[in-house]
This record gives C-alpha cells, structure tokens and sequence, in this order.
C-alpha cells in the first residue's frame, strides 16, 4: 500500500480548490482495507475515502488524516441468461467504462447514465442519476468493510437506503464503510420509452425512432458534452446543487407567478423543479461570483474559474442559495460531500 505525505487535496478533486492532506493511500487490493484502517488507528488518524474526487469539495485547512484512493479494478461476470447479466465491479472502476461494457454487452439499463464522471464504488454513495436512470435501478449488492465493526460486509440494495441522490452511505452511515466492490443486474430488455425530454428531442432529431443501447449511451454523451464544462478543463463538479423537491401547495404557488415551471412528478407524490431554472430565473446564470463561473450553459453548474480558495467558494454558494431564496422561499441545497478538518 503506497502512501504519500502532503498531498494536495487540489490534485484530487476536480473543483481543484483546498488544502492538502497529511497522507494519502493507495487502495488497490481488498487486503489493503483493513491495513489502511489498522494503519490510521496505530497513528490516531481520521480517514476519508475518495474516489475520483468529483463529487467532493476540498476546504483551505486540508485534511489532517489520511485518504485511502479507492483503486480496486476487476469486472467479474456473475450469471447471464438471455434477458439479464449480472456483474460484480470494482470499487475503483471508472463508471463510464462500465457504462461502455454493459452497453456493447446489449444492456441500456445505464446507458443514460454515460459520462457521469467517477468511480463504480462512489455510484451507490449518492445514488448517481441522469437522465430518468439511477444506479439504485441495477445494484443488488454493495460489498464494502465496515471500518466501525472491522470487518468485511454485503448489504443488500435496501440496508443501503437508497432515494433521490441520497443512501445511507452519506447519510447516517457516512464515512463507516469503504464501498471495494458492487454487484450489478443489467437487462437485456430492448430501451423502452418515455425517455427524458432532452434525450427524446435529440433522438427525434436524429430520427432514430427505436434506439438500441448504444445509440442511448451516444446521444447521452453528446447532449452532456453540450451541457456540462470537462472538469478536466475547466474545475467543476457537475450539478453544484440538487434539484429543489417541493410539496404540492409550494409547487402551485410556484405556479401561479410563472406558469411555465419546469417539472417532474416524484413518485411520493412530490414534485422536483430544477435548480438550474431556479438560478436562472434570479439572473445569475453566466455571472462570475468569487472567482466562480455560473455556467453560461447550464445554471446548476458552477466553474471554478479564478476562485483560489474554499471561502471564495463558499461565498459564492451563499449567494446563489439567498437570491433563489429571496425570489422563490426554496432553499436549495448543495450536491457535493466535503472533505475538511472535521471531515
Ligand atoms: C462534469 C460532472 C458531471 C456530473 N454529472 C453527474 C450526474 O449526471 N449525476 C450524478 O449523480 N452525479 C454527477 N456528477 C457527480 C459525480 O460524478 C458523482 O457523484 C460520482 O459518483 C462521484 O464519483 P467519484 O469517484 O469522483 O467520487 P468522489 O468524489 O471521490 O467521492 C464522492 C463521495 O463518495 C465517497 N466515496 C467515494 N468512493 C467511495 C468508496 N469506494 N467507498 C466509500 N465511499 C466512497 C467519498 O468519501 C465522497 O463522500 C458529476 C460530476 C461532474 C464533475
């Protein structure tokens, strides 16, 4: 197990803002689980496991602890029949190449879910989502170690508790388990509409009328590509904050001052408006607020342009959240996690 001393968090972490942490580790074996956590309580160390870091939020002090880099690849065929295949990742797998297997394998069960950056063992840690499909949709099993009870552990789909961009694993159990695999169920089911109003609109404009898993995963990248900065050139972490779910009598309220809301109905009965609408509507899409970039193409993302630390960040949320606030009484909330001292 590779370790390294003050590593900059900025390398990590795709908003490329904060500090450093005091060591960092490389996961790359399930038996360096256990030995990264032995490691950091022999030397009274918090810990933080990351991923690809694109969901995560670096503060100025850094991290006085040590980050284990989740780093297991392998893809393992379960069972296949004709209509299904199940798979076991990885942890350290990137989602996209996952994306790209099953899909040449004939399976659109996250086809519109292409492109969304990071990696398989942080997909069930928020739920990850996009375009009508989230990953609670295909996965039975998460394998992880349970760092409060020292030992390895499966929970099923439901002990995870998953919900819109939300599980257990940054709720109630956050920062308990390192997620080193996910076991997966693909089916093999031809896509089948309604799809979402943008994917519908570019298949209809490519006149694909039944498109096969390939041609999903095809137009999802070229819409996202569109829409969202590579954070490889220009920092972001894609949505900065999650879609407002507001109550029936909100909603109408919403309604009743401009009549063209955008919306989706939740299955409990709720309604989900878009943030990016949201700041659009308070004239801040394409300003720079701190040194961060309101993106010009889509609102929900912010850019780090010229911000040079977590506080012109921060300044920036805290701008955004009171002029949503002011014009519409919701409260939008951030999307990604945070790594910090207290982290
Ligand atoms: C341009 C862009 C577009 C995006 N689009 C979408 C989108 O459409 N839909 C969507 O849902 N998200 C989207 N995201 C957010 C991000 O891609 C996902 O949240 C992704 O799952 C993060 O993966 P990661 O490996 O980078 O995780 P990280 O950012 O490294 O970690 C995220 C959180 O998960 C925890 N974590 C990571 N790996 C593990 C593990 N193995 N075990 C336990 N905990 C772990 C971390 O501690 C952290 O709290 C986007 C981000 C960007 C930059």
């Amino acid at each position: 197990m590779k370790i390294q001393e003050a590593v900059s968090l900025q390398t990590l972490t795709t908003m490329r803002l904060g500090g450093a942490a005091h060591l960092t580790a490389d996961i790359t074996t399930k038996e360096d689980i256990p030995r990264f956590y032995e490691f950091a309580k022999q030397h009274s160390l918090p810990t933080y496991i990351l991923g690809g870091g694109s969901n995560v939020l670096a503060h100025d002090e850094g991290f006085n602890g040590i980050v284990g880099k989740m780093m297991i690849t392998r893809v393992e065929l379960l069972e296949e029949t004709d209509s299904f295949f199940s798979l076991r990742v990885g942890g350290g797998e990137v989602w996209d190449e996952l994306c790209a297997f099953t899909t040449a394998k004939g399976s659109s069960s996250i086809a519109a879910m292409s492109a969304i950056p990071g990696t398989v063992g942080a997909a069930p840690v928020q739920n990850i989502g996009a375009y009508g499909q989230e990953a609670a949709d295909v996965i039975t099993k998460v394998h992880a170690y349970d760092s409060q009870r020292g030992e390895f552990v499966t929970l099923s789909a439901q002990q995870c508790g998953f919900s819109y961009r939300h599980s257990i694993f940054r709720g109630e159990a956050s920062g308990r388990y390192c997620i080193y695999a996910v076991t997966m169920q693909f089916s093999k089911r031809p896509p089948q509409p309604p799809y979402y109003a943008a994917l519908q609109t570019y298949l209809d404009e490519h006149a694909i009328e039944q498109p096969t898993p390939l041609q999903i995963r095809e137009a999802v990248t070229a819409i996202r590509a569109q829409k969202l900065p590579d954070p490889a050139l220009q920092p972001n972490t894609g949505s900065f904050f999650k879609n407002a779910i507001v109550d029936t009598e909100t909603f109408t309220r919403l309604q009743q001052d401009i009549e063209s809301v955008p919306h989706y109905p939740m299955p409990d009965g709720r309604i989900k408006v878009p943030s990016g609408w949201l700041i659009q509507q308070t004239g801040l899409k394409g300003e720079l607020l701190h040194g961060m970039r309101v993106n010009p193409a889509n609102a929900l993302v912010l850019i780090n342009e010229s911000a040079s630390s977590y506080s012109d960040l921060a300044a920036a949320r805290q701008y955004i959240i009171d002029a949503v606030h002011k014009k519409f009484g919701i409260t939008i909330e951030q999307e990604p996690l945070e790594i910090g001292p207290a982290a």
